[in-house]
């Protein structure tokens, strides 16, 4: 698969359900409107990292770009990591086996 070099363009959408998806192809990231109204700028800022990391490292991993965004994102904010993980609780549930593994994970690494 062909993977645009990093993020092109965000565009919104009403589609229900939808949270966040890139295209690897084109590297267009289409979010949902009702996330990125219920978050913050710093959630949206590990959003988007964590989109263009899946361009950049060329990968369907979500550990693994929910580890690289934290890394760059803990760059910049150093002290202030918690929209991080609130960004994740938005968009996982905890009830899921799988997204429970997924935050666990994501906690280790505060
Ligand atoms: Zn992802």
């Amino acid at each position: 698969m062909d993977y645009a070099p990093g993020l092109t363009a965000v565009r919104f959408s009403d589609a229900p359900h939808l949270e966040a998806q890139t295209d690897p192809a084109t590297g267009v990231c289409t979010v949902g409107m009702a996330l990125w109204l219920a978050t913050s700028d710093k959630e949206r800022y590990f959003m988007l990292l964590h989109e263009a990391a899946h361009l950049e490292l060329k990968t369907r991993d979500e550990l693994i770009c929910d580890s690289h965004a934290l890394s760059v994102y803990r760059r910049r904010f150093p002290r202030d990591l918690m929209p991080t993980y609130t960004l994740l609780l938005k968009v996982l549930d905890p009830a899921d086996p799988v997204h429970a593994a997924r935050l666990q994970r994501f906690r280790n690494q505060f």
